[in-house]
């Protein structure tokens, strides 16, 4: 099998390492001085035209192709290149005016005003039309163009439209997901509350003044959402395709939203992009978690596109990246997969919402600032790797499946937990392995399972049709399968499975589910191992969910240790042909967690990439005959790691490593490996 991935551009078979580029902001003396900085920086790519759709077509019937023209042709001359992103997220005020139509209505039936980015009805006919004359003026305008190496369609698509035509295209896509009426009233369960339609013209979007719906109407109507935002990328990508078919093309995503499935995008990308950042600044676990989802979309590399110079730009108050975080997260990413570096934004605007956006270039518009000296150590490191790490591979023998429609059919389970519970349960596990170095691929359902030694889907709530089957499968062939609370509640239209949770997976984890109790938050129940599994032993915490479990197949691994259900199951264990299914009943210290998987891994075979201390992030990214293993400290004091036999190279020196390496606070080492066998890995 070859393990290394086909660059995203032959033409820069490199890491690309670069920023986001508004030239329109700026005068053309700025662009020459920018040519200058950006090579001082090792800078190899600008991604250039996010957002800028009102310079670039100020009047419905002109282009002003200047500024961009003179900025890829100065990128050419300077043996840079640029990504092109259609500036669709953002529509000029002229649209607006002339077809209100595109505006789009939020969830109280409110139109918008013209403003803000993401602003559009996605099924307006005038909206679509004006992106792809857009998208067809920027391929045939560009496609030749020698510094072009890929296409992205618009910036961080999100949210719904609520509008009379969104709602009649809802309907349509409901008619051919349901056939008939009274299909659709069966599948939603709405002989019960008022909610039983007798004419297809009665069934709307979920309005928030109209909330009290069957739960499968917003399940459906965010699964149309969604898929409202593909069809105005594909209809973008479709036309770029056409005119470019040479130049690949991705989308502008951004973390992990509920209102955007990427595993539903992921096919019709040709390669992942993401931006790295958290909604909230929550350390590197978080930030790992992000990076191994957009590796796992297409389970290949994928190109970081917005890495915040110095401020994360997402908080209320947003402290500085201290010295050398943004060289330790631009090696975690690329660590994770990435092929690239690519900031927000390389020059700050001197006004408007580019203002307040750290840049590589502060508004003083020189080199000599903090930010800029690590980004031109950073462009300077890069070179080193650059002709033997781009396509390098991520192998991860574990996976965790992240499922939209279980999140949105989890915000739709009344009393049992808060918004936002499901991706910080996922994130809980994701720590767990993390902890100690096991890589873990973040999977959609989809996946192939048996890729994997270890499935892991927390609050899998929603369990569609043939898939506890997959499952089994995986489990009997010698898989590790864990469900825990929440898993297995729902079908695809949001009806409990007859036989009770967890639903299709009852025969695989050998136990049924009664009742599930929730607790507040300054509340705890206590998990108790009724027998040693590894170094799971005594008592854990837990909290937020308890189910009241039996086990049918399954062995009694932990009891809780009060309320009315104390001594009743809380973790189970069911050998299951080859393999086993766990069931976890409630949501545990992080302690049972780390100590849970470590005795699974180790009984799938499954080693961490090193032992090291905590804190100490390490991750191997693997090729034909040779591998690299990135040593990622995140603590502030200074750390040792013993590595592996072999022969090590330290790419960034050139100097040959053995056995113990200090790393100094927030430092970074990255080693080509040869193992002591003389052999490839
Ligand atoms: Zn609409």
């Amino acid at each position: 099998m070859d393990r290394r991935f086909a660059p995203v551009s032959p033409k820069l078979p490199r890491l690309l390492h670069g920023g986001g580029y508004s030239p329109e902001a700026w005068p053309p003396e700025v662009w020459d001085e920018d040519m200058r900085l950006m090579k001082s920086a090792g800078v190899n790519v600008a991604t250039i035209g996010a957002f800028g759709w009102a310079g670039l077509q100020p009047r419905p019937e002109t282009f002003e192709f200047g500024p961009l023209d003179s900025v890829m042709d100065r990128l050419a001359q300077n043996g840079l290149h640029a990504g092109m992103v259609t500036p669709t997220a953002a529509h000029p005020a002229w649209l607006s005016h002339r077809y209100p139509e595109v505006l789009r209505t939020d969830a109280d039936g409110r139109r918008r005003r013209h403003g803000g980015r993401g602003s559009f009805c996605p099924s307006s006919a005038a909206y679509r039309d004006a992106c792809a004359t857009v998208a067809r003026a920027l391929a045939e305008r560009y496609g030749e163009h020698p510094a072009l190496l890929f296409w992205q369609v618009g910036s961080e698509s999100a949210g719904a439209c609520y509008c009379a035509r969104c709602a009649a295209a809802f309907r349509r896509w409901l008619q051919d997901l349901y056939g008939d009426l009274d299909a659709l009233n069966r599948r939603w369960y709405t002989a019960f509350g008022g909610h039983a339609y007798t004419a297809w013209s009665q069934v709307e979007p979920p309005f928030e003044n109209g909330r009290g719906g069957p739960p499968a109407l917003r399940l459906d109507f965010a699964r149309f959402a969604n898929r409202s935002l593909l069809d105005c990328f594909l209809n973008e990508a479709a036309i770029l395709r056409e005119v470019t078919p040479g130049l690949p093309v991705t989308a502008g995503m951004s973390g992990s939203r509920l209102d955007l499935d990427p595993h539903a995008w992921a096919p019709h990308l040709d390669f992942a992009s993401g931006d790295g950042r958290p909604a909230e600044d929550a350390g590197p676990v978080q930030t790992a978690f992000l990076h191994d989802l957009s590796y796992g979309l297409k389970r290949r590399p994928f190109l970081l596109t917005g890495q915040a110079p110095s401020r994360q730009n997402r908080q209320p108050l947003d402290a500085l990246k201290r010295p050398d975080r943004l060289r330790l997260d631009s090696y975690q990413a690329i660590a994770h997969g990435a092929d690239s570096v690519i900031y927000s934004r390389w020059r700050c605007d001197r006004g408007g919402v580019g203002q307040r956006h750290d840049a590589v270039v502060e508004h003083r518009g020189h080199e000599n600032t903090r930010v800029f000296g690590e980004v031109a150590t950073i462009g300077a490191e890069l070179r080193k790797l650059d002709d033997r790490l781009p396509g390098a591979a991520v192998d991860a023998r574990v996976a965790l499946v992240f499922d939209w429609e279980s999140w949105w059919a989890l915000e739709e389970v009344g009393g049992l937990l808060r918004r936002g519970q499901y991706p910080e349960a996922l994130l809980r596990h994701y720590r767990a392995l993390w902890r100690r170095n096991v890589p873990a691929a973040v999977v959609g359902p989809d996946a192939d399972l048996t890729a994997y030694a270890v499935v892991s889907a927390p609050m899998l709530c929603l369990v569609r049709n043939g898939w506890a089957e997959r499952v089994e499968a995986f489990v009997h062939g010698g898989g590790r399968f864990v469900a825990t609370c929440l898993s297995g509640r729902v079908d695809e239209t949001h009806g409990a499975h007859e036989g009770g949770a967890p639903g299709p997976l009852r025969k695989v984890t050998g136990v049924w589910v009664e009742e599930t109790d929730a607790l507040r938050e300054d509340r705890q129940n206590r998990i108790i191992m009724k027998q040693h599994f590894g170094p799971c032993r005594g008592e854990y915490g837990c909290r937020h969910l308890c189910d009241l479990l039996h086990a049918e197949s399954a062995t009694v691994l932990a009891t809780y240790g009060r309320e009315f259900y104390a001594g009743w199951p809380a973790v189970t264990e069911n050998e299951f042909g080859q393999g086993c299914a766990y069931y976890i009943g409630s949501e545990p210290e992080d302690d049972f967690l780390l100590h849970f998987y470590r005795t699974l891994c180790a009984d799938a075979g499954v080693l961490p990439v090193l032992d090291a201390p905590e804190g100490v992030e390490v991750r191997r990214r693997v090729q034909n005959d040779r591998s690299f293993l990135f040593v990622l400290n995140h603590n502030e004091d200074v750390s040792f790691v013993s590595l592996p036999d072999g022969q090590h190279v330290d790419m960034l020196s050139g100097a040959a490593a053995q056995g113990r390496v200090p790393l100094r606070g927030w430092d970074v080492r990255v080693f080509e490996e040869t193992p002591s066998d003389g052999g490839g890995r």
